[in-house]
């Protein structure tokens, strides 16, 4: 019987399509292959194929703060690690909230207790190094509040800076570590009405060379600081030091409500009002930008010693702050 018509036609078209499906195929791969590649390769590839544009280069991703260009301090010390090494878990909930960050990007946090319109804050730490003993006071304090929220009255809040100058604390007790990482003083960095880049230093403290800043908040750390001010009503304030020299009120000449509070204070924690006149002259400091920036009263409080926390003292000067301006 001789081979019906069309089958030597119907296996030829047979054997065309396969081949068209493997040339598919084929070129599915080379295809796949090419698009996949890394795009480095692909952008310094000797050709632009089908006129596909070069993929753009890449660029740094955005850090999630902006901070000035960090100038290493000469003067600094290697970092030791003083910080707990763990987070504190009070038991009255409370957490901390970022508000800024150091030049070297640790996070400055601040703490919550109460709850109404009466507002108060406590910053520790704006020294470092041998003031680090406020650092100590300013976590006591808080342990204590968590396990007591009945210190805080009623309409009343008070807020917890407790570590300021956190690349200072972290360099140690010492005298190197008293400024922050661009070597610059912080409770004379603030821009009051009397900032300045330097001063005479023979009455003051002087066993360092520091600076004000490059200009008045020209630091990460005061910036944190002026923003949280900025951004709360507060009827009261104290800027934690040591040691020794007593209760500084705020503003220049000093604010007849922060004289008030100093001598109250004072007269709690058993702290010299007025201060120890040292014949320093003091600019730019926290207390003072505060009440010039709608703070009701604040004050620059030293402690008794670089050692001590001098907490029973200090918790009977809180109970003062927490109702002053009433
Ligand atoms: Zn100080």
């Amino acid at each position: 019987m001789p081979p019906p018509r069309g089958q030597p036609h119907a296996e030829w078209k047979t054997a065309v399509w396969i081949l068209n499906g493997v040339g598919l195929v084929l070129l599915l791969a080379v295809l796949i292959t090419y698009f996949t590649r890394e795009p480095a390769r692909a952008a310094s590839a000797p050709f632009v194929y089908l006129g596909r544009t070069p993929r753009p280069t890449a660029t740094p991703a955005a850090t999630s703060y902006d901070l000035p260009t960090v100038t290493p301090n000469p003067l600094a010390t290697p970092i030791q690690d003083y910080s707990t090494p763990t987070p504190f878990v009070f038991t009255g909930g409370q957490t901390a909230v970022s508000i800024g960050h150091s030049v070297s990007g640790a996070p400055i946090s601040a703490y919550t207790f109460g709850h109404g319109e009466a507002q108060y804050l406590i910053v520790a730490g704006i020294h470092g190094g041998d003031e680090g003993n406020t650092v100590d006071l300013a976590n006591q304090l808080m342990v204590y509040l968590s396990d007591h929220p009945d210190v805080v009255p009623s309409g009343a809040v008070l807020y917890v800076i407790p570590d300021m100058n956190p690349d200072a604390v972290a360099r140690g007790r010492n005298s190197d570590a008293r400024v922050n990482a661009n070597g610059v003083d912080l409770n004379r960095n603030f821009p009051s009405g009397n900032w300045v880049p330097d001063w005479d230093h023979s009455n003051c403290w002087n066993e360092r060379p520091t600076t004000g800043g490059a200009y008045g908040g020209s630091e990460p750390e005061t910036r944190a600081v002026m923003n949280f001010i900025a951004s709360h009503r507060l009827q009261g304030m104290i800027s934690y030091h040591s040691a020794a020299l007593g209760v500084f009120p705020g503003g220049n000449p000093w604010q007849a409500a922060s004289k008030d509070l100093a001598a109250q204070l004072g007269r709690a924690a058993g702290y010299p009002y007025p201060p120890i006149d040292i014949g320093c002259d003091y600019t730019g400091t926290l207390a003072d930008w505060a009440v010039e920036n709608s703070v009701g009263a604040a004050v620059d409080m030293e402690l008794s010693t670089h050692e001590d926390a001098d907490f029973s003292q200090n918790l009977r000067a809180l109970k003062v702050l927490l109702s002053f301006g009433d």
